[in-house]
């Protein structure tokens, strides 16, 4: 069968796509508007509109178009940037500076953060307190929200929340697609265990200490967020640690790998998810009446989510996150978003749909705020 007519089997007409995006048009209008746009403040109404548009018109490509992969990060590059943005804004705001002290520790003056989500767990079955509870100040999330939005995604997406809910994996997400072609072609998938072994060792040090271990010491986007006052040898040393993750894991490595190295060998979270991924209904299937065994998929593939012997088995492993690069990339249309319990290569388009609009409805909700900030402030230098 000729290759472009599978490729784009995914495709609708204009109408069709239409008729898809207008549920996700109504839905993000109340969630992103509450029903109305009040115009008497100019720059936060334009920011909404603008914001509400984007991100109807990357739904709609993606149906259009058959892609996902290719809008979806978009839409998750720019949460990325708005939310550091947005935080440093804010953190500028409340207390001049980027950095946090001892007082404002004690105070919870600091942001949620998803990622402390497992050091959290531990020490608060021994204390019954939580450890390390985040401001409720200003535009951030307050904590109950926060945990109740990360459990329904990771039951509902399980690793996809790494490709449509973090609001950090936009920066080695979008480094990883500064070059063309790879320089380093060869990483062992063994590396792929790694965030397991950081996951066991900060929820011990974390039951140990009962306090945030990862936080602390490890976190790379605290370069890209806020951090501990630089006042003694030991914070010196944390900010040298954060810095340098940074710069190896969300920059340099997803240049010259493109991966996202951070998320494949680094997160904590990633673990977790990629353990929840047994329990989500969604997964990505392989037809293997349809495949041709090129095995692009397992090249592009940013989370070495993907071995041969997965696609020859049918499916992509528990590290999966769902982000459809794979799918993208495939001539033959025989990688697709499935349903647990529905053979491969059946009901492609209807998996695709639902998944689809789940996840993005969860990305579009979840970084609406940060982004519409992020926009009105643009607005606000330009006018
Ligand atoms: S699923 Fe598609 S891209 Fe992957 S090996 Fe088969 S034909 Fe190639
Ligand atoms: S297997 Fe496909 S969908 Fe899953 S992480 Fe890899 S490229 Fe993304």
């Amino acid at each position: 069968m000729n290759n472009n007519l599978v490729s784009t089997s995914m495709e609708k007409s204009f109408g069709k796509s239409l008729l898809y995006t207008l549920p996700m048009f109504l839905i993000t209008f109340i969630f992103i508007s509450g029903g109305k746009v009040d115009f008497s403040n100019l720059p936060a109404a334009l920011a909404i509109v603008v914001t509400f548009l984007f991100m109807n018109i990357l739904y709609f490509m993606m149906h259009y178009t058959g892609k996902t992969d290719k809008f979806r990060v978009i839409l998750f590059i720019i949460f990325a940037l708005s939310l550091s943005f947005t935080l440093i804004k804010n953190m500028m705001e409340m207390r001049h500076s980027m950095s946090f002290s001892q007082a404002d520790l004690l105070e919870c003056k600091i942001p949620f953060c998803h990622l402390v989500i497992p050091m959290m767990i531990i020490p608060a079955a021994f204390t019954k307190s939580i450890i390390f509870p985040g401001s409720v100040i200003g535009g951030f999330a307050d904590i109950s929200s926060m945990i109740i939005l990360w459990l329904v995604a990771t039951l509902v997406l399980g690793r996809g929340f790494c490709a449509w809910g973090c609001f950090y994996g936009g920066w080695d997400d979008g480094f990883s697609r500064f070059r063309k072609k790879s320089v380093i072609k060869k990483i062992s998938e063994s590396w792929r265990w790694m965030p397991f072994a950081v996951l066991f060792m900060v929820a011990l040090t974390a039951a140990m200490t009962l306090g945030p271990t990862y936080c602390d010491w490890i976190c790379p986007f605290k370069a890209v967020t806020e951090f501990e006052q630089i006042s003694s040898v030991e914070s010196v040393a944390k900010a040298v640690v954060f810095i340098s993750l940074f710069l190896s894991l969300v920059v340099v490595l997803p240049v010259l790998t493109k991966k996202r190295t951070q998320c494949s060998f680094l997160c904590p979270m990633g673990a977790v998810n990629s353990l929840s991924n047994k329990i989500t209904p969604f997964v990505v299937k392989i037809d293997k009446k349809a495949c041709s065994e090129c095995f692009k998929c397992v090249q592009v593939c940013p989370l070495f989510a993907l071995t041969k012997e997965d696609v020859k088995n049918g499916k992509a492993s528990v590290f999966c996150s769902k982000c459809g690069k794979c799918v993208d990339v495939c001539s033959k249309n025989a990688i697709h978003f499935g349903i647990k319990g529905v053979p491969a290569g059946t009901m492609k388009n209807f998996s695709r749909n639902l998944f689809l609009f789940v996840s993005f409805l969860f990305i579009s909700v979840f970084s609406a705020g940060s982004i519409i900030n992020a926009v009105q402030s643009i607005f606000k230098l330009l006018f």
